[in-house]
């Protein structure tokens, strides 16, 4: 097992690293910002370095500098959480070429899983099914162009190959607005990620976002651990998640999952990683997959008992992945709330002092939260200030808990959308199940 690693990142993915590290016997190296000195695990962690500025390109995203606090610290591997440069393959390869691990998949997969039509392509001959679209990139040819929307039918979505973050995707209903969309997409696309590779996919008019959980040992093996719905979303963003996906059946899920066991084996994927599919009129289509941890990572341990960042780190020190398919049994219902640092109702950001923090508990509840009375949420960073998740024998039990929680959480001094959980937690379509992609955003008359 490793000695030391360093945590690349920041909050409460930061703490949940450290967390495993811990439970591995793993001595652990914090890098942070300098304002981010009272970071709770940059408290706890056996060693701590201060790699640059408040500001993200110089400290979290600025590469030679983490590099650097892992050679004068000794430690033998990076994990880097979730954002910032975890699904950066020029970072992936400089750690590795530095002599240290990278805890995530090998910079050739974060590549291909990188770009949106490889990884199409990749999906395809796995027998992943994908949305129905263009076969690959689209020409400079309008005629070809137009024979393709043709084909898969309007509405279309015109996608960068290079595109993130709900980033570079345009909507067409009809045929004579392709051509001036295709040519916008284009110019933003090459503006924003300096690659103007597009494609073409249907676009799916009520979809949920349901995604699958992997894990790879890279060497051909992987098993998954069902699927999370991740549909309560407010501008691609999702807020609320919860394991297993309401109505998912135990056929679609170990059909789904063979298929993205299969992609892994063919990829040789390393480590943890998940696939994301839209879900409508009872298919799956897939639409991304993320090469590393996930914020809802969670809700899957609760409902399987496996510790995903334990896993992740096992793997990357080159532990044999021993659990079998077999193993993974699907047990209760979870439910996780994201906890920002905004307001409830107009989503501004409310960073400030921490006057009063007082958490949920008793059975079946888990805060994943680097917060504490008299801590300051930077203004710099992501508003996400916690994780609540409720864990119970079957969905009704995981509500209830979650109910009670967020009656009972107490966060003094700033905004947080506390509020819109509590009022998603009443509302009679969420206590349904099921609800598409667009129905928060409907819910809030945006
Ligand atoms: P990104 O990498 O920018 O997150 P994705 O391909 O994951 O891009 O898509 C982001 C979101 O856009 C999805 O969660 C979904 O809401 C919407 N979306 C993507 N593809 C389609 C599609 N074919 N039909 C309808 N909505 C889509």
């Amino acid at each position: 097992m490793f000695q030391k690693i360093v945590i690349a990142n920041r909050g409460e993915i930061a703490l949940r690293i450290l967390r495993a590290c811990k439970e591995l016997g793993i001595k652990t190296v914090a890098i942070h910002s300098d304002s981010d000195r009272d970071l709770m695990h940059v408290r706890l962690a056996d060693e701590s370095v201060c790699i640059g500025s408040a500001k993200a390109s110089e400290s979290y995203l600025n590469i030679p500098a983490i590099i650097s606090a892992a050679e004068i610290t000794d430690a033998v591997a990076i994990h880097p959480g979730y954002g910032f440069l975890a699904e950066n393959d020029d970072f992936a390869e400089r750690v590795e070429q530095s002599g240290f691990t990278f805890i995530g998949p090998d910079a050739p997969t974060i590549r291909l899983m990188g770009d949106k039509i490889s990884a199409i392509k990749a999906m395809k001959t796995a027998g992943v099914p994908c949305v129905p679209g263009s076969d690959g990139p689209l020409t400079d040819d309008p005629q070809t162009n137009l024979d393709t929307a043709k084909r898969i039918g309007y509405p279309v979505l015109i996608k960068a190959a290079g595109g993130g973050g709900g980033r570079g995707m345009r909507v067409v209903h009809s045929e004579a607005a392709l051509l001036n969309a295709i040519s916008l997409t284009k110019a933003e696309a090459s503006a924003a990620f300096n690659n103007d590779t597009l494609y073409m996919e249907k676009f799916l008019q009520n979809p949920r976002h349901i995604e699958i959980q992997v894990l790879g040992d890279g060497k051909g093996y992987a098993i998954h651990l069902g699927e999370r719905d991740c549909s309560l979303q407010r501008r691609h963003q999702k807020i609320l998640e919860e394991a297993p996906a309401p109505g998912i059946t135990p056929e679609q899920r170990k059909k789904i999952g063979a298929a993205c066991v299969q992609a892994c084996e063919n990829m040789k994927f390393r480590g943890a990683g998940t696939f994301e599919f839209l879900y409508e009129d009872g298919e799956f289509y897939f639409i991304e997959m993320n090469t590393r941890i996930q914020v809802e990572h969670p809700v899957t341990e609760m409902i399987t008992g496996i510790d995903l960042v334990k896993q992740q780190i096992m793997i990357a020190a080159g532990e044999p992945l021993t659990l079998q398919q077999s193993d993974i049994k699907i047990t209760g219902h979870a439910i996780e709330c994201r906890i920002n640092a905004e307001d409830p109702t107009s989503f501004t950001p409310s960073p400030g002092l921490i006057e009063l923090y007082h958490p949920a508990g008793g059975n079946g509840v888990r805060m994943d939260s680097h917060i504490y009375t008299g801590y300051t949420v930077p203004p710099h960073y992501d508003s996400l200030i916690g994780k609540l998740i409720t864990y119970g024998k079957d969905r009704k039990t995981a509500m209830v808990r979650m109910r009670n929680a967020l009656d009972e959480i107490v966060i003094d001094g700033i905004k947080t959308n506390i509020p819109l959980h509590q009022a998603l937690l009443r509302d009679a379509n969420f206590i349904n199940g099921g609800v598409n992609i667009h129905y928060l955003e409907k819910k809030l008359k945006i």
